[in-house]
C-alpha cells in the first residue's frame, strides 16, 4: 500500500503586508511542499488577526491583498487549498472543544501573551489584566487550525515554534484523556528563520512596523535599507564559519539583518565577499546596502510584476476561496465530528 500523502498547514495573520520575513520563514517553504507535490493548507488567518487588533480594521480588504500577493510569488490555488480561517468556522468549533482540555496556566506560558503581560507589569499606569480571553487563548486556536486538517507538518518561522509546541501538547492531553482522536504533528525543525527587524529588533514583524514588504518598489528598498542602523564598526566575528545562523547572531543587530538579507537574495560569492570585508573591518556599509538593495529589487520585481497582472483581480481571489473553502470543510467537519463523539457529546444532529 502506498504511504499516506503528507499534509502540510501554515497560516499568515492579515495585519499588513507580507515582508521578507514572512517570506523566508513561511512562504518560500510553502513553495517548496506544493511544487513537492504534498497536500497543502494554507490559509489568511483572519480570526487571529482580531486578538491584537484595538479599532475597526479592514482585515477583509488585507486578506485579499494578501491572497494576491501569495498568487504573486507562485501559490497555486488550485494545487493548494488556500482558504479564510474564517470560512472554516468549525474550526472556533474545535477550538472551543479543545480549551475544555486546556489549563489556564500553560497558556500564561505562552511567549506572545508572556511578553505583553511583562509589559504591563512594567507600565505604571495599566490597571488591572487588560488582556483579551482571544489573546491567552491564541495557541488553542492555533492548535485547532493544525489539528482540523490533519497535518503532519507545520512550515512556519522561529517565532511560531513554541505555538506549535503548544498544538503538540494540547493533542496528546486530548487523546490520552479522550483516546486517539486526534493526529500529533511534527515539532518545527531547528533549522526554523528568524530574521530581524530593519530596526535591529530581534524580529521582524508586520506589527512591529519594521520591516522590508515583498512588494516594496527599488525606490522604497534603498530609503529603508540606508535606514538600517549601522554606526557600530565591525567587531572580530569570533567564528570561522560562514554560514549565516552562525555569524548573524555574532554581528550587530542592524549589521546582521543586511547580512541575513544578503544570504538570501545575492549569489552566494557576493555574500561570501561582503563577510570577507567584515573581517578586514573595511567601512563598507553604504556599498553594502545599495548591493543588497540592487539584489532585493531583482529578487522581487518579477513579484510585483505579477501582483499586478490584469487576471489576479479580488474577483478572482473571492472565486478561489470559495472553493477551497468547499474542499477544506469535508475533512475539517470529520475531525470535529470525532472529536464531538469523543468527548461525549455525540456527532451533531444539524448544521447550518
Ligand atoms: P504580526 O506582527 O501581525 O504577528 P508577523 O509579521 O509576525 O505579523 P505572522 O502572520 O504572525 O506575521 O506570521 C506568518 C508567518 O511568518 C509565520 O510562519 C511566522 O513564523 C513567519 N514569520 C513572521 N515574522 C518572521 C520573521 N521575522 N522571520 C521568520 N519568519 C517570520
Ligand atoms: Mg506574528
Amino acid at each position: 500500500m502506498a504511504a499516506a500523502q503528507e499534509v502540510i498547514l501554515s497560516g499568515i495573520r492579515p495585519t499588513g503586508r507580507l515582508h521578507y520575513g514572512n517570506y523566508f520563514g513561511a512562504l518560500r517553504h510553502f513553495l517548496r511542499l506544493q511544487e513537492e507535490g504534498k497536500r497543502c493548507y494554507y490559509f489568511v488567518a483572519d480570526y487571529h488577526a482580531l486578538t491584537t487588533i484595538t479599532e475597526p480594521t479592514d482585515i477583509y480588504g488585507q486578506t485579499i491583498e494578501m491572497l494576491r500577493t501569495y498568487v504573486a510569488c507562485g501559490l497555486d490555488p488550485r494545487a493548494s487549498v488556500i482558504y479564510r480561517q474564517s470560512d472554516l468556522p468549525c474550526t472556533a468549533e474545535l477550538s472551543l472543544l479543545l480549551g475544555m482540555i486546556t489549563n489556564i496556566g500553560f497558556l500564561e506560558r505562552g511567549t506572545t501573551y508572556k511578553d505583553k503581560m511583562t509589559k504591563l507589569q512594567e507600565d505604571p499606569r495599566a490597571e488591572g489584566n487588560p488582556l483579551s480571553f482571544g489573546l491567552l487563548g491564541y495557541p488553542v486556536l492555533m492548535a485547532a487550525d493544525i489539528l482540523i486538517v490533519r497535518a503532519d507538518k507545520v512550515p512556519v518561522g522561529d517565532d511560531q515554534r513554541q505555538h506549535v509546541e503548544m498544538a503538540m501538547d494540547i493533542a496528546q492531553r486530548f487523546n490520552s484523556r479522550f483516546g486517539e482522536t486526534l493526529h500529533v504533528p511534527q515539532a518545527v525543525g531547528r533549522d526554523a528563520l528568524r530574521l530581524p527587524g530593519l530596526d535591529g529588533a530581534a524580529k521582524m514583524g508586520k506589527s512591529e512596523h519594521n520591516t522590508l514588504d515583498l512588494l516594496d518598489d527599488p525606490k522604497t528598498v534603498l530609503k529603508k535599507l540606508k535606514g538600517v542602523p549601522t554606526t557600530t564598526d565591525p567587531e572580530p566575528l569570533d567564528t570561522d564559519s560562514n554560514d549565516p545562523d552562525v555569524v548573524v547572531p555574532k554581528m550587530p543587530p542592524g549589521v546582521g539583518v543586511l547580512y541575513r538579507l544578503l544570504s538570501l537574495v545575492a549569489p552566494e560569492e557576493v555574500y561570501l565577499d561582503f563577510l570577507e570585508r567584515y573581517r578586514k573591518g573595511e567601512k563598507f556599509y553604504g556599498d553594502l546596502k545599495k548591493t543588497l538593495a540592487g539584489h532585493v529589487s531583482e529578487f522581487n520585481t518579477p513579484i510585483i510584476e505579477r501582483y499586478n497582472a490584469p487576471d489576479n483581480t479580488p474577483a478572482a481571489v473571492e472565486e478561489f476561496l470559495r472553493e477551497n473553502a468547499r474542499r477544506v470543510t469535508p475533512v475539517a467537519l470529520e475531525t470535529v465530528e470525532s472529536c464531538r463523539a469523543a468527548m461525549g457529546i455525540g456527532h451533531s444532529l444539524y448544521r447550518a
